[in-house]
C-alpha cells in the first residue's frame, strides 16, 4: 500500500491510498474534487472508494463531485454522520472492518471534534497506518466542537493504543505551530525541540511533515502528555490552582491552545 498525501484548500491533506496491486485506490478526506481527479489521472488509477473521517466541509467538500465524476463511486463514514457526510453509501461504526481497493482496514470512532468522527486504522500491507483526521494532529488535537475534554482523552488515547510504529496521517498541516506551542510548554522536552528542527526544515524546503508516527506523537504531543510532570508544572505555574487530574491538565492545555 502505498500512500500520497495530496494538499488541499489552504492547509489540509487528502490521502490517496493505492492498493497492492498499483491499480485500484482510495481517497481519504476529499475536500475539493479538482486536485484528487487530477491526482488520479495523472496516476492512472481507479479510484473505488473515498473514506470520510467527519462531516466538516473541509473533509467532504469534494465528495458530490467526485461520486458523480466516477459511477459506482463507495463513500464511506460514520455511521453516527449519515445525515451530515455528502454522498454518503456505506456507515460505519466502531470497530467495523472495510476492504477498499484489496486493502484491508478498521473505522475506530473518535468522537469529541466531532460527535461522529472517524478515523480509518490499516494494520496491514507496510507499516500500520493511521488516517486521524481532525482528532489528532502532529503536536496537536482538534478543537472540541461537540464533545467534552473526557471525550476527546479518550478517543486520543485509542489512538495512541496503537503500535508505536504506526504511521499517523492528520487533516491538517499544523505542525510547526503546534511543536511552538508545544515548546512553550516544556521548553525542556528534547524530542520537541529535535523534532521542531526538523519540521521547520521540511516546510523551508515546501514539503509535508506527515506522516508522524504514535511512539513520536507520545513524545511530543501536549494532548497526549497529560501525565508528564514537566507539562503539569508548566501549567501551574500560569493556573495555581490547577487540581492533581489528568482532565483538569487536558482541559488547560486545551484552553490555551484555542487562543495561542
Ligand atoms: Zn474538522
Amino acid at each position: 500500500m502505498e500512500i500520497v498525501p495530496i494538499p488541499l484548500l489552504a492547509d489540509n491533506y487528502g490521502y490517496l491510498l493505492i492498493g497492492p496491486d498499483s491499480r485500484r485506490a482510495a481517497a481519504v478526506d476529499c475536500s475539493e474534487a479538482g486536485p484528487v481527479l487530477a491526482e488520479i489521472a495523472h496516476r492512472g488509477l481507479a479510484l473505488e472508494a473515498i473514506l470520510s473521517t467527519h462531516h466538516h466541509y473541509d473533509h467532504v467538500g469534494g465528495n458530490e463531485e467526485v461520486a458523480r465524476a466516477i459511477p459506482g463511486l463507495r463513500v464511506l463514514g460514520s455511521r453516527a454522520d449519515r445525515t451530515r457526510v455528502p454522498a454518503l453509501t456505506e456507515s460505519l461504526a466502531d470497530g467495523e472492518e472495510l476492504e477498499v481497493a484489496g486493502m484491508r482496514g478498521r473505522a475506530l470512532f473518535i468522537p469529541a471534534h466531532t460527535s461522529g468522527h472517524l478515523a480509518y486504522f490499516f494494520p496491514d500491507d507496510g507499516p500500520p497506518s493511521v488516517f486521524s483526521g481532525d482528532t489528532l494532529f502532529a503536536a496537536g488535537c482538534g478543537r472540541l466542537f461537540e464533545g467534552s475534554p473526557e471525550q476527546m482523552m479518550r478517543s486520543l488515547s485509542k489512538l495512541a493504543a496503537l503500535p508505536d510504529v504506526t504511521r499517523v496521517y492528520c487533516g491538517h498541516e499544523y505542525t510547526e505551530k503546534n511543536l511552538r506551542f508545544a515548546r512553550e510548554l516544556e521548553p525542556e522536552n528534547a524530542d520537541i525541540a529535535r523534532k521542531l528542527e526538523r519540521v521547520q526544515r521540511l516546510r523551508a524546503e515546501g514539503r509535508p511533515t506527515v506522516p508522524s508516527t504514535i511512539a513520536e506523537e507520545k513524545l511530543t504531543n501536549p494532548f497526549l502528555r497529560w501525565e508528564s510532570p514537566a507539562l503539569r508544572a508548566s501549567l501551574r505555574r500560569r493556573f495555581p490552582d490547577l487540581a492533581d487530574d489528568p482532565v483538569a491538565v487536558f482541559a488547560r492545555t486545551r484552553e490555551l491552545k484555542d487562543s495561542y
